[in-house]
């Protein structure tokens, strides 16, 4: 009653919550749901030591007219990979309709026992149904549904942005520490004071620079890959889950089709062979046939009767 007096006076229905039978018992909840998956522990190792490359070792060697600007961008960057992370994670993406009579929109889920959505799938590594499945993230150790995919999006844009901006950086430095070293060395003593072998400690701070860049390299690398194919499935207004199952498909009527084939082959084989095994035997026939009339009844491979009164 509550409910339709507030719907009435034009204000929004109470958000529903999530119904206690939608989750089952032994389902994850969300990525922060034990058993941790080892590419989240990394993650967790990562991102604050890509914090750390760029603003101890790349910031202060960055060019003084713009450095705070570059911080400050990195800074927007970092923060919305954080909270998309941390949302894509935290938000439970499990399918919450439970009383879904319609059977043009929903369909049953074989292993929970319930009635889902068309577009739900079932999670055997989170153990429940997933509202518009999209994958199973091992990064966020959590599906992606339709509840998290902004939040996954937004991470993969940001991880994207943030490393690629991170690799220019450390190019920079490399650059800056061959082309000018003395302001190389300058800026460090700016960011760290005056030290009595700045060489070294210009040395020092290129090697991490360029180790951070090969820890780099790989996860930008597949963010810009993650990000192009998911602007495809965006274009295309399909899931991940729906592109593997079509590429699935294809790859099944493709081997279908080149199996008909060469059981077309085969079977075109044995004719020819049988036909030819057909004319050899009409050509024996034949042979037979004349023997048969330049040698009487006997046929091929028998000799006359030798008459005995000639012989007597
Ligand atoms: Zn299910
Ligand atoms: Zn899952």
């Amino acid at each position: 009653m509550n409910g339709a007096r507030r719907t009435e006076r034009g204000m929004p229905p109470p958000k529903r919550k999530i119904a206690r039978s939608a989750q089952p018992p032994n389902a994850r909840v969300n990525g922060f749901s034990r058993p941790f998956s080892n590419m989240q522990v990394m993650s967790w190792f990562l991102i604050p030591l890509f914090f750390l490359d760029f603003y101890a070792i790349l910031f202060p060697v960055m060019p003084d007219s713009c450095k705070y600007a570059l911080a400050g961008i990195y800074a927007v960057v970092g923060l919305t990979l954080v909270v998309g992370v941390l949302r894509a994670s935290a938000i439970n993406p499990i399918d919450s309709s439970t009383n879904c009579d319609d059977p043009s929109v929903s369909t049953r889920c074989n292993v929970c026992q319930r009635t889902v959505r068309k577009s739900t799938k079932h999670c055997r590594k989170c153990k429940k149904c997933v509202e518009k499945f999209d994958h199973h993230c091992e990064t966020l150790n959590n599906c992606i549904g339709k509840k998290n995919y902004p939040s996954f999006l937004a991470a993969v844009i940001a991880c994207t942005l943030l490393s690629t901006f991170q690799l220019a950086c450390t190019v920079y430095v490399i650059i800056r520490f061959v082309n000018d070293l003395g302001g190389f060395k300058e800026a460090l003593a700016s960011a760290y004071g005056q030290s009595s072998d700045a060489g070294l400690r210009a040395g020092v701070v290129l090697g991490f620079a360029c180790f951070g860049a090969l820890f780099l390299i790989p996860p930008a690398m597949a963010a810009m890959e993650v990000l192009l194919f998911h602007i495809y499935l965006i274009r295309h207004n399909i899931t991940t889950y729906e592109y593997l199952s079509g590429q699935h498909k294809k790859n099944m009527a493709k081997k279908k089709a080149q199996m008909k084939n060469r059981k077309q082959m085969m079977m075109r084989d044995q004719q020819t062979q049988a036909s030819k095994q057909a004319s050899a035997r009409n050509q024996g026939g034949c042979c037979a046939s004349i023997c048969r009339a330049c040698c009487g009844a006997g046929g091929a491979g028998q000799l006359p009767t030798p008459r005995t009164d000639t012989m007597l």
